[in-house]
């Protein structure tokens, strides 16, 4: 028989935090909490794997999970002293989701469960307060029937604001107990029309809805979108937590709130959270109401004039404080905390390990280990080295002028700028033009993800620091500002109205997600603060490293960039980019339409000094540290203009006869040019450009030696090599060079040749073109787009297709493929070595700043990952984290 469900409550549980696997985040550590002795309503868990039995089954529960179920509200019931269903003593249920990563606000939940025309009687004769239990009935039946029924919720609300509007009240809190009945009764009467069917009075089947409801809402457009963006395997389901309901809104010695163990912005060690008092958890989340601060400290820090918990319930509040220092011990990690209390009984509802900014992940990693709490390598292994971006990201100037439209609180840090949208789909909309947006709105839902994600930035008007667009864009890393109460949306008419002043859609605005200021216009931003809890990480991440981090980068602006984030040398000088830029452009352009090899060499002699200033440039930057360059990579006509404006303005700069150009345009065509007359393939044809591009590499490094007495090892690598005959031919060119140099400066110069494996015949051709080759470096790009036979530059037309119906996980040109491309990378790595012990090994691709990828080229062996300079961080923080992971 199987095991489908593990009960938890009066002082014990089955399960244990080491169960998240079978029980989800929420089930087990509600189990751990039992399990410590911590005041937790008794309940049960319904594991994981049976929500993907629920889908094998055809979406039916199985006979012996019900069973269970059963026995575990035996348990509860036994715990409590009420009864399910029952019309004296009704044991009242909440039915809420749990995943094995947690997935805030992506799921459903109901409440209240167990409600029907009997039982709220007693449930009022109960708590001697009748207007609480048809409250909690109304709100049980509008959370049922839009969550299990599919009824949209809006419908309830229009009743209740028309129901208010005739009795004349402002707020819900003015409601009797006999005039929620009648809008029961109204709520009742609207089910059967819009979906003719009755709310279910049958407690039993109020449960199984509801459980059927919280599976059904694993494979939510929402919850699978968040999925895609958190890698979450569609697999792993969700567990179910039925678990006793505790009432925060009891009147005004009952409150319910969530809290952090430390400030989730700053990381400072303070205890951090937010609560309602007389309501119910959904409220705080929702945003509806503005809450109130945990701490007398916060309250005065934020100004506010609402009591404190620790001022309004002190003994609640002392023993709350007691319970988070007792768990944040436990788990050796900042908690985040859910809790209810109900008549001054303190209960708690959730713990899990709090989502933080990068900044606070930082800060509480550095506390703990300096605390002895942790060690260095397990702090090195806390932060998650995608996140370091947002302490990459611009900061307003303090010297900038900041004409302050608003402020809200800051809830989720760095300044963004862009132009205002006011929804989800606009935020798309602009990102896929390349245009920068600020999504405003009054809330944002779950069902905002897209936007969000889209955005710059995120303003709210409403809601605290644990609302909903609080929370995401924290996760994200995105800038947010909410609950910017001096602001107002129009959504209708699509106006951010401010004191004084009225903006539309497209207008500028920047928001100062680490403020909580809304400034009009752009401001001047600084460049990020790499020292302090950063800096400390960093040095013991680089303690614990085995791979070296180069960057991808051939402007001086990038390799200074790229040094200052800790690049220990260039891994890959894409040269074709400095053929771009100015004057350069149209001398390549001569080269290229040249009639024959000596026209070709005019030209490339005019290019010669650029390339070595450039060289010589990027050998001073890196100071004595490895540079790779590539010889000349894309196709010719990349060079070239396009369209009929484009080969007029040429021929008129070239003094080319316009038509002409046009034939030698027509001529370089190719039907597919990725696959086409480039890489060493260039080298080959036109020897002489290979040759230039050595001679400027050699003269540099000559050049940089005698300035910076740093001696350079300049390491030249030739792209797209399939054949070790290509890579010879290329290589005696290079070295012909080199003796020339040497000749004519009197100087010895070491360098290294080396090639890309870009190409799955170089990948199992590597035993025999390590021969020839000093080194390899995997262009991943290319070996991907080979491997796969999918075009790079049109894989994301049909790519975003096969990632939502489940064909690929992943992109693979995001986070490597291990399977096919990662064998191919084992197989040269392999025989590479094994023709020449020691063989230097590195990636350039794009893969070389992904974590899984380079924890991949850990396992590998390789010597460096490189890639683009505001990456290097992250790849350093994740070779580390490979590195201590492989020690076991
Ligand atoms: C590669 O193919 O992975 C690579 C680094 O080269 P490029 O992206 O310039 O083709
Ligand atoms: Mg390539």
């Amino acid at each position: 028989m199987t095991k489908w469900v593990y009960t938890f409550g009066g002082g014990e549980a089955e399960g244990s935090a080491g169960d998240r696997d079978l029980l989800g985040g929420k089930g087990a550590n509600l189990a751990e909490m039992c399990n410590l002795g911590l005041p937790v309503p008794p309940g049960l868990t319904i594991i994981t794997e049976a929500c993907a039995r629920y889908y094998d089954d055809g979406r039916v529960i199985p006979d012996e999970l019900k069973a269970q179920v059963k026995a575990g509200i035996e348990k509860m019931q036994a715990i409590t002293d009420r009864i399910f269903g029952d019309t004296q003593h009704p044991l009242l249920l909440s039915v809420r989701s749990g995943a094995r990563a947690s997935m805030p606000g992506m799921m459903d939940t109901v409440l209240n469960l167990g409600l029907n025309d009997h039982t709220v009687q007693a449930l009022g004769h109960d708590a001697g307060d009748a207007r609480f239990a048809w409250d909690s009935y109304r709100r049980f039946i509008q959370m049922y029937a839009d969550v299990v029924m599919g009824l949209d919720h809006e419908v309830f609300e229009e009743i209740l604001e028309d129901e208010k509007g005739r009795l004349g009240y402002e707020n819900d809190t003015e409601i009797s107990a006999v005039e929620w009945q009648h809008i029961i009764s109204l709520y009742k009467r609207v089910i059967e029309e819009e979906l003719g069917e009755a709310f279910p009075q049958d407690p039993e089947v109020q449960l199984w809805g509801a459980i059927g409801a919280v599976f059904a809402s694993w494979m939510n457009p929402r919850a699978i979108t968040y999925r895609h963006l958190h890698n979450i395997p569609a697999a792993w389901g969700t567990a179910v937590n039925v678990q006793a309901m505790v009432f925060g809104n009891l009147g005004n010695t009952s409150a319910t709130g969530v809290a952090f163990t430390r400030n989730p912005s700053t990381g400072e060690n303070e205890l951090y959270g937010e609560f309602l008092v007389n309501a119910q958890g959904e409220d705080v989340v929702a945003g509806i109401r503005t809450p109130q601060n945990i701490t007398e400290a916060a309250r005065i820090a934020s100004g506010s004039d609402k009591p404190s918990l620790e001022k309004l319930m002190p003994e609640a509040f002392e023993e709350f404080q007691r319970i988070c220092a007792r768990l944040e011990g436990h788990y050796r990690d900042m908690q985040d905390l859910e809790f209810t209390i109900e008549r001054g009984t303190l209960w708690m509802l959730q713990t899990r390990s709090g989502k933080r900014t990068a900044k606070a992940a930082l800060r509480i990693a550095v506390d703990m280990a300096e605390a002895r709490t942790i060690t260095t390598d397990q702090a090195v292994t806390r932060i998650d080295p995608a996140s370091l971006d947002q302490l990459l990201h611009p900061t307003i100037d303090p010297r900038a002028r900041r004409d302050i439209i608003g402020s809200g609180l800051p809830a989720s840090p760095g300044a963004a700028t862009g132009e205002i949208v006011f929804t989800s789909e606009e935020a798309v909309l602009a990102e896929k033009e390349g245009r920068k947006v600020i999504l405003v709105r009054v809330e944002t839902s779950p069902e905002d993800i897209h936007g969000m994600h889209a955005a710059e930035g995120i303003l709210t008007c409403r809601g605290g620091m644990t609302s909903h667009a609080a929370v995401v864009a924290r996760g994200m890393g995105i800038p947010c500002v909410s609950g910017a109460g001096n602001l107002r949306v129009d959504a209708r008419n699509e106006l951010l109205i401010a004191a004084g002043m009225t903006l539309k859609k497209g207008d500028i605005i920047t928001i100062d997600g680490s403020s909580g200021q809304v400034l009009k216009g752009e401001i001047p931003m600084l460049q990020p603060e790499l020292s302090g809890d950063f800096g400390k990480i960093m040095a013991w991440a680089d303690a614990s490293r085995r791979m070296t981090v180069r960057t991808n980068a051939e402007t001086p602006a990038d390799a200074r960039a790229a040094r200052s984030f800790g690049a220990e040398g260039i891994g890959l000088c894409r040269t074709e980019h400095m053929f771009f830029e100015g004057e350069r452009i149209n001398v390549m352009r001569e080269m290229i339409l040249a009639a024959d090899e000596a026209g070709r060499r005019v030209s490339l002699a005019k290019l010669l000094p650029m390339q070595r200033s450039d060289f010589a440039e990027l050998f001073s930057i890196m100071h004595g540290l490895p540079v790779t360059i590539r010889l000349l990579d894309p196709p010719l006509h990349e060079f070239l203009p396009k369209t009929d404006g484009e080969i007029a303005d040429v021929s008129a700069v070239l003094g080319m006869n316009p038509a002409e150009l046009r034939q030698r345009v027509d001529a370089l065509h190719e039907f597919n040019p990725m696959l086409g007359h480039r890489g060493c393939r260039l080298a080959i044809s036109y020897p002489e450009i290979a040759e230039m591009q050595a001679r400027a590499i050699f003269e540099a490094a000559v050049e940089a030696a005698r300035e910076t007495g740093a001696p350079v090892v300049p390491e030249i690598m030739v792209p797209l090599v399939g054949l070790k005959s290509e890579l010879d031919y290329v290589k005696a060119c290079i070295d012909a060079v080199a003796k020339e140099v040497i000749g004519e400066s009197g100087i010895e110069i070491e360098y290294l040749v080396g090639t890309m494996i870009e190409l799955p015949r170089a990948a199992l051709r590597a035993h025999v073109i390590a021969e020839s080759a000093d080194f390899f470096s995997f262009g991943t790009n290319d070996l991907t787009q080979t491997t796969f036979g999918i075009s790079r530059d049109d894989a994301a037309q049909f790519l975003n297709t096969y990632i939502q119906k489940g064909i690929v996980e992943k992109d693979p040109f995001v986070s490597l493929d291990f399977d096919g491309v990662g064998e191919l990378i084992q197989i040269a790595a392999e025989r590479g070595r094994r023709t020449k012990n020691g063989l230097k090994l590195g990636i350039c691709g794009e893969h070389g700043g992904d974590p899984a990828s380079i924890r991949f080229c850990e396992e590998t062996g390789l010597d460096y990952v490189s890639c683009s300079p505001f990456r290097v961080p992250i790849a350093r923080l994740a070779a580390a984290q490979a590195a201590i992971n492989g020690k076991g």
